[in-house]
């Protein structure tokens, strides 16, 4: 059925054929007791539009009173179709479900075909030395990729995934599928013989997965998307990243010229902002042509207390919001409005408060303490904690006058020791808790239902804000890329892709994320980096300008030289890299970077016929030149070059050489850069 509705929304007939049933959940759990369910057809109740983009199946179970309505839709006119499964209590008693999965495929391939899977992971922390992977599906191949709302990486030990697979054959071609869900999640993948399974949902694991359904409570899986594809994982991203925007993205922020934004952070400065830097940020934001100011950590009277520390901040945050409008810049702030911690001042979340403690995912020793920026998560699947957090959102954004909403740390529960929650309870006796940076982690058999109930409370927290303050963005940072998924994608308007801020990292990070998301939507914040020669500074920028652009440094730290050579690239930026980061096509025309050798990054807007390519000269001394094989482009039309540092002169060249023995550049030193742009040449008559 889901063919059908793919080749409706566009998607090219290819022979993958699914032959896994999914099986209805067969029983359920009433009072401790395992109840059996028999599952009848409705038929009457289901849908099935004459243009197949939303076909429904809807079956009941008399006793327990159960509905499960099984869907596909294509909401895209191109891209993948998107399948969910609910389950609603129709009968007046609590029943528990048991673990339904999204989505099972199981593919027949033929024992000779060669296959590859293809995953990203998360930049959580630092992107790790491999990040992209592409591995050979070989018979007995058994693969599984997790997600959750907080990655937390363990040296040599495999690290969280930005939910979704790539199965490519040796042709190019393939299918996708990922989740739209920020929950705990997993996709598996196993080859055996002639038969390719894949698994995609919640995460059975600690498990085993149980979750509440109260009387006229429905149960939603995470919706998971499924695409096929032609052209390798490009082909497939080259799909994937315009569905991302079309679909689940914010049409508003979309609609907007100005993004991705360019922005000035005052992280540069760590905790020590206060109105005089702010003001002085402004003025240096407004002249070196940015476009947003970004409050980060530091302004607030406390962790969980959400005012402006009256001694740095004087006149408060509205104050410093309308000086940058007053300059024609938009105004954004760091916040956790999740976590609480010990201030007392009335309006403040308080630990030792009875009603937040009941709240917090444990229970805090006497002696607790929070740190500069970090305390205590509560978990917002509590109908109450709810309550309080979508108040003090609505608060933050309106009192502060923001245009911009940044939420970091641990702010989606996924684990929880109370047994008072809509959650489960835990399995004391399997369960761990670890403290980090403040905070608790628990890791327990009902991790999965606690991270499902927070997350369907962040997403309507979110959803309210943005019904009611249209055109205000949310960036999506957790610690750096720690919940990157397409359940967060389709909240957030852009991603902090990693916590670690130098030129490799960042284009490390990019490297991986934008295989799967929008460029658009892939913050890179700039820090600090030494840069002895003119050709380091723009090196070091434009490691972070391939897609959103955040300053992280001090920038009345700059020489006047610098100072020119950032106003011109964030100049050249708006006027002909931002249009390229919105719209065009994009090709990874290199291997992943190592800051040793060459890299490169290629757009291509075919329906402007122009495109760029970054191309990054690594550390060694004796790799002055390198050709980039270059995609998208067209073997009998012909290109004018324009090298914007002027490393070459303008000149043309034809398509059969870019797409063969590539474009060539040659850059004198190491660690620096070039913009080469692309520029179709009309036929000649
Ligand atoms: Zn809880």
């Amino acid at each position: 059925m889901w063919i059908e509705g793919a080749k409706q929304a566009g998607v090219e007939a290819h022979p993958w054929d699914n032959l896994a049933e999914e099986p209805l959940p067969t029983s359920v759990e009433i009072e401790g007791t395992t109840v059996p369910v028999k599952w009848l057809p409705k038929p009457e109740l289901g849908e099935s539009g004459g243009d197949l983009r939303n076909v429904v199946f809807v079956y009941e179970s008399a006793e327990p009173h159960l509905r499960l309505r099984w869907q596909w839709q294509a909401r895209g006119d191109f891209g993948p179709v998107e399948h969910r499964i609910t389950i609603e209590n129709l009968g007046g008693q609590e029943v528990w479900l048991l673990m339904v999965d999204s989505l099972r495929l199981d593919w027949k391939v033929t024992p000779t075909q060669n296959l590859r899977n293809v995953y990203v992971e998360k930049g959580a922390d630092s992107p790790s030395a491999e990040g992209t992977h592409l591995e050979t599906v070989s018979d007995g191949y058994n693969w599984k990729g997790k997600s959750s709302t907080y990655a937390h990486p363990v040296k040599d030990e495999k690290r969280e995934i930005i939910p979704a697979e790539i199965v490519c054959d040796s042709n190019g071609n393939g299918w996708y599928a990922g989740v739209e869900f920020s929950g705990r999640t997993r996709i598996s993948l196993e080859r055996n013989g002639t038969s390719l399974k894949s698994v995609l949902g919640l995460d059975p694991e600690p498990g085993p997965f149980k979750t509440r359904l109260g009387p006229g409570e429905t149960f939603e899986t995470p919706t998971v998307f499924l695409g096929a594809f032609r052209g390798g994982p490009d082909g497939a991203g080259n799909q994937l990243r315009p569905w991302v925007r079309a679909v689940l993205g914010n049409p508003v922020t979309w609609k907007d010229p100005q993004y991705p934004l360019m922005v000035n952070n005052s992280w540069g400065s760590g905790m020590q902002v206060d109105e005089p830097l702010a003001l002085k940020m402004i003025g240096e934001s407004k002249e070196l042509g940015l476009e947003m100011f970004h409050v980060d950590a530091g302004w607030f009277r406390g962790v969980g207390d959400w005012y402006s520390e009256p001694k740095k901040f004087p006149h408060g945050l509205a104050f410093i919001a309308d000086a940058a409008h007053r300059e024609g810049l938009r105004f954004g702030i760091w916040t956790d409005w999740t976590q609480a911690a010990l201030d007392t001042e009335s309006g403040a979340l308080n630990v030792r408060d009875p009603k937040v403690s009941d709240w917090l995912v444990t229970d805090l020793k006497p002696d607790w303490k929070p740190e500069d920026f970090k305390g205590q998560t509560i978990d917002i699947g509590v109908p109450e904690a709810h309550d309080w957090a979508a108040k003090e959102v609505k608060r933050i954004v309106e009192d502060y006058h923001l245009d911009m909403l940044e939420h970091d740390g641990y702010l989606v529960a996924q684990g929880c020791v109370q047994t008072d929650h809509p959650h489960g309870p835990p399995n004391r006796s399997t369960m761990r808790v670890i403290h980090d940076w403040a905070s608790d982690f628990v890791l327990a058999s009902n991790s999965t239902d606690v991270s499902y109930h927070a997350v369907r409370a962040y997403y309507d927290i979110y959803e309210k804000t943005r019904r009611e303050h249209p055109g205000l963005l949310f960036e999506i940072c957790n610690d750096g890329s720690r919940m990157v998924d397409f359940g967060s994608a389709a909240h957030g308007d852009y991603f902090s892709i990693t916590d670690t801020y130098d030129p490799l990292s960042n284009r490390r990070a990019f490297y991986d994320t934008s295989h799967l998301l929008p460029a658009a939507m892939l913050e890179s914040y700039v820090e600090k980096w030494p840069v002895p020669k003119p050709e380091n500074f723009l090196y070091m920028l434009r490691s972070g300008m391939m897609g959103w652009i955040t300053i992280m440094t001090d920038t009345t730290a700059w020489t006047p030289e610098q100072h020119e050579a950032a106003r011109k690239a964030f100049e050249l930026y708006k006027a002909q890299l931002r249009p390229f980061i919105r719209d065009a096509q994009m090709f990874h025309i290199s291997a992943r970077p190592d800051g040793v050798h060459w890299d490169g990054l290629e757009y291509w807007d075919a329906t402007r016929g122009k495109g760029v390519v970054y191309a990054f000269r690594g550390s060694i001394p004796d790799e002055a030149g390198h050709h980039f094989i270059l995609a998208g482009l067209q073997a009998n039309k012909h290109y004018r070059l324009h090298f914007e540092d002027g490393s070459q002169p303008d000149h043309e060249v034809s398509g059969s050489e870019l797409l063969g023995q590539g474009l060539s550049v040659r850059l004198w030193n190491p660690l620096s850069s070039e913009l080469v742009f692309l520029d179709e040449v009309a036929a000649r008559k």
